[in-house]
């Protein structure tokens, strides 16, 4: 099946014009629900088509740099508009490429548009540098925030739009050029991001796109001096190779990486509003999600009354296309994912988990890569799916009989990215909140709930550098310069 391109023009973005790659390669673009299908055909690029996107983005940086903070506000603004616009349009566009229902593609725009509209409005008052002025007789000191200059944005393919919008709206409001990269299995959300871009009238190489493989051009963006940070979101090991080739050039980064997050549930929770969170933070965008819930930590006294319900729930969950509002649960994003998925859960069950719901993949459509909602009880802490992130549908749970016990599990883990605790006790939710290692500490709310007024990020192997979101988002693509005047 070949779903047309509502825009069709594939090519990469670069210096303001659509151009195809020097390479002449292309790739294709997978819609997960039916293998083997063609959603259209995208630049497998080189590192000469990066070297261009970094001159376009490096000229451009001349005058976007002079440019109001009103004026780069105005151009978001419109951004923001079209993208509201364009809402459902685009949802399609992620449902087909990623696999995840329309329902949750329409969350991710408007998730986009809040955190746009959070920078958007916060951005002024950012730059404003008046309470930091200071003087000693007639001299006067203060400090002036400036852009770094080209910044290179590397995003994964879970949340195509939102993610790139998380880095890329705060980049440009201080003043910054981008050179982006979309993940290989979402190549058509970025080419729809750059489309609004050009729409919305940003300058020509103020934002450019080039598609392609990580191994191919991720790494040219990150080698190069003249790309002056790069903010990545994704995989743990992607990130510490980039953290080490970027020290080369002591190009700063700001990593997003894996997780996983636990979900504690204490005997005195309310279990319903427990398993609502275990079921959200479990299997949506099939599990998917960096801050999905992956480990189920309960106490003994509730653990066999919630597990039934929780192995109910998730047999009853309908996994399907997407595309159908019908369903719960869409397909994993791509082979690459379904194998690996298949893997971890086999494994788990040699190592001696027991598969307490998922697994039996008979009842589903065979034409996508299709995954059933999966609890794994009997895990231990040695066992690969208590240690390793599973990137799907996938909860490993465990027991735990007294607070101290559950904590010590749950910051067992190289990761410290999402959190959460379900308890009406209000001592154990600030021992909690005090003792564990994790970047979001949510309390009676789902490991993936977020605000943008606050900072988004990891501790541990699961991020580096400064968060996302709140004001170090925009503090990541600023430069600090001390300025000391002295006038005759
Ligand atoms: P990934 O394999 O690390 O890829 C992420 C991006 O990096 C893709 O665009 C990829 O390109 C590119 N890339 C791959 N190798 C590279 C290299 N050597 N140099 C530079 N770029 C390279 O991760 P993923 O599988 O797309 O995403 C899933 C992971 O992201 C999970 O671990 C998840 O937890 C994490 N994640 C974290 C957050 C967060 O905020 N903490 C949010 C979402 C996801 P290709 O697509 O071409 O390989
Ligand atoms: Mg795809």
């Amino acid at each position: 099946m070949t779903v047309p391109a509502t825009d069709n023009n594939l090519d990469n973005f670069i210096g303001g014009r659509w151009i195809p790659s020097q390479s002449g390669a292309t790739f294709t673009d997978e819609n997960p629900a039916l293998r083997g299908s063609s959603l259209g055909s995208f630049q497998s690029s080189t590192a000469d088509d990066v070297a261009c996107a970094i001159d376009a983005a490096a000229d451009a940086f001349r005058s976007w740099r002079q440019t109001s903070i009103a004026h780069r506000q105005q151009l978001v603004a419109a951004f923001l508009n079209l993208l509201k616009e364009s809402r459902e349009e685009i949802a399609r566009i992620v449902t087909l490429e990623n696999g995840k229902t329309m329902r949750e593609s329409r969350a991710e725009v408007d998730s986009a548009l809040i955190e746009g509209g959070y920078h958007l409005q916060h951005a002024a008052a950012f730059f404003d540098d008046g309470s930091r002025r200071t003087s000693i007789g007639n001299l006067t000191m203060w400090v002036k925030l400036e852009p770094v200059g080209v910044v290179g944005i590397i995003s994964p393919w879970n949340f195509p739009m939102n993610v790139m919008c998380r880095k890329t709206l705060p980049a440009l409001l201080t003043g910054n050029t981008v050179v982006f990269k979309p993940a290989t299995f979402t190549p058509w959300s970025g080419i729809y991001m750059a489309r609004l871009f050009e729409k919305a009238g940003l300058p020509p190489g103020v934002f450019n796109c080039v598609t392609g493989l990580g191994s191919a051009i991720g790494n040219v963006m990150v080698d190069s001096p003249r790309i002056r940070a790069i903010s990545f979101t994704g995989s743990t090991s992607v990130g510490k190779t980039i953290q080490a080739r970027a020290a080369a050039n002591l190009t700063r980064t700001q990593l997003e990486l894996g997780g996983k997050n636990a979900l504690i549930v204490m005997d005195d929770a309310d279990v319903g509003l427990a398993l609502d969170a275990a079921i959200t933070a479990g299997f949506s965008n099939a599990g998917q999600w960096c801050t999905s819930t992956s480990r189920v930590l309960l106490h003994r006294n509730i653990a066999a009354t919630f597990l039934a319900s929780l192995i109910a729930r998730a047999d009853a969950m309908v996994v399907g296309d997407g595309l159908l509002e019908s369903t719960e649960m869409g397909p994993v994003a791509g082979q690459r994912q379904y194998e690996d998925v298949s893997r971890a859960i086999r494994q788990a069950t040699s190592e001696g988990a027991q598969l307490a719901a998922g697994g039996d993949t008979s009842t589903l459509p065979t034409d996508g890569y299709f995954l059933r909602p999966t609890v794994l009880t009997n895990v231990t802490p040695q066992m690969g799916a208590f240690r390793e992130e599973i990137f799907g549908p996938v909860l490993a749970v465990c027991e735990f009989d007294s607070l101290d016990d559950a904590l010590e599990l749950a910051n067992d883990s190289m990761y410290g990215l999402s959190s959460a605790i379900y308890t009406t006790d209000a001592a154990t939710a600030r021992v909690y909140i005090d003792s564990i290692e994790a970047g979001l500490a949510h309390v009676n709310v789902h490991t993936g709930y977020k605000e943008p007024s606050l900072p988004f990020g990891g501790i541990k192997q699961s991020g580096a550098g400064l968060p996302e979101n709140s004001e170090t988002g925009l503090e990541f693509f600023v430069d600090r310069k001390a300025v000391y005047e002295r006038l005759p």
